[in-house]
């Protein structure tokens, strides 16, 4: 039995359940009832693994940085998630998560979004199969990430822009469960990382694990050996790092550091490095490590990397990181960058900004240069050019030279 995966309960360690409102508990209860039975089935298996070959274009490369390893002293291989249809690992669930929703006889989709990468993916899904989809998402990122918002609208998608709170992501996830108490019956939520209410880290994770799944045969093919010495990855809510350890849990040959965003530092006003920084809370349905004041007001983050400006962390994670399985380095903004310039120049490979903080995370680690180390490339930073431009001083005085 793993030490790290969800109970009966739905919890890890102290950490999960599903704290949820009367009217939404007959929902939850029956999403909890059917997801295993159904994803566990061939027919799921069948689709989900075919969409996921054809649609997506699976399997993701495993790729071998030469030049990186060279400058880390390791042996680093890239996991390219940035290569996904849409651009990032996020469509690995949302045609997971749809499947589960036509399987359970539902007719209307909908989902939360921050920066917009959840919202098209799952805008994306729902043109695929032909049903009604609403995204929620802060006011205040309606207008930061206006391309998005008219990706969704191309794709069909319905934008509720969300005026509460900071009118942010954590807002956003608040009205889309609003509207989930409202429309019980015919809605399926589509939750974009390892958060919400039991089952959704667990299906989330399990959606995202085909990473680790491919990560092991392309090793073995490549290496030898179907387990690396380190993986790393960088984490928000905490999607692509499930994906990326889910099979090596419990196997301690393997040293996993995730990488969270430290915005301005993890000890200042300006940070979203809720592990560093969180205490056991209630957010959204779960119980996780979150940052908030005295009066348990939830603390807005901040980063320069829209995808982790989350206030929680899924609560796989927290437990992970309280029993000492994780290493959790706070990434702070000019590092991220730094490191996104140079993945750029030293491999051709842009990097969403998100992405560049566990690339970041190399440079404080010491290896041996025979260490096997795979990392996760999220996505892709096409989204995120104007902030390299805006920020590129802090790239500026690290000129990359390196032979061969
Ligand atoms: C959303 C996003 C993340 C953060 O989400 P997780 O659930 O922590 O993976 C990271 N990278 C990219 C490219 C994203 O779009």
């Amino acid at each position: 039995m793993s030490n790290y995966q969800v109970d009966k309960k739905g919890f890890y360690g102290e950490f999960g359940g599903a704290y949820v409102p009367e009217i939404l508990y007959k929902c939850v209860h029956d999403l909890q009832e059917a997801y295993l039975p159904i994803i566990e089935s061939e027919v799921f298996k069948k689709e989900y693994h075919a969409l996921l070959k054809d649609y997506v274009g699976r399997p993701s490369p495993l790729y071998y940085a030469k030049r990186m390893s060279q400058r880390y002293g390791c042996q680093l291989y890239l996991k390219r998630e940035d290569l996904n249809h849409t651009g990032a690992h996020k469509i690995n669930n949302t045609i997971g998560q749809i499947l589960l929703a036509k399987q359970m006889g539902k007719t209307r989709i909908i989902a939360e979004t921050g920066a917009g990468q959840h919202g098209v993916a799952t805008a994306t899904v729902c043109a695929l199969m032909g049903m009604k989809c609403e995204v929620f998402m802060g006011a205040t990122d309606v207008e930061r990430q206006h391309i998005n918002v008219e990706r969704m609208k191309m794709l069909g998608a319905e934008v509720h822009p969300v005026r509460t709170g900071n009118m942010t992501l954590s807002d956003a996830c608040s009205e889309a469960i609003r509207d989930w108490c409202c429309h019980p019956a015919d809605t399926f939520y589509i939750v974009g990382s390892t958060m919400g209410p039991h089952p959704y880290p667990d299906l989330v994770a399990r959606m995202q694990s085909i990473i680790s799944e491919e990560i092991k045969w392309q090793l073995e093919e490549k290496t030898g050996r179907d387990y690396p010495d380190y993986l790393i990855a960088c984490i928000g809510g905490g999607s692509n790092a499930a994906g990326t350890i889910y099979h090596y849990m419990d196997d301690e040959r393997v040293k996993i550091v995730l990488a969270e965003a430290g915005g301005h530092g993890w000890n200042t006003d300006h940070t979203a490095a809720t592990i560093h920084r969180g205490t056991t809370g209630i957010l959204h349905g779960a119980k996780m490590l979150v940052m908030q004041d005295e009066d348990g007001q939830i603390q807005e983050a901040f980063t320069i990397s829209a995808g982790l400006d989350y206030p929680g962390v899924g609560p796989m994670h927290c437990n992970m990181a309280k029993q000492g399985r994780t290493e959790v380095l706070s990434i702070n903004d000019d590092e991220a960058i730094r490191a996104g310039y140079e993945l750029t120049q030293m491999e051709g490979i842009i990097p969403a900004i998100e992405s560049a903080h566990a690339i970041a995370a190399l440079s404080k680690i010491s290896f041996q240069p025979s260490d096997i180390v795979v990392l996760t490339v999220s996505g892709r930073g096409d989204k995120d050019i104007e902030t390299y431009l805006k920020n590129k001083d802090f790239a500026q005085h690290e000129h990359i030279q390196i032979s061969d």
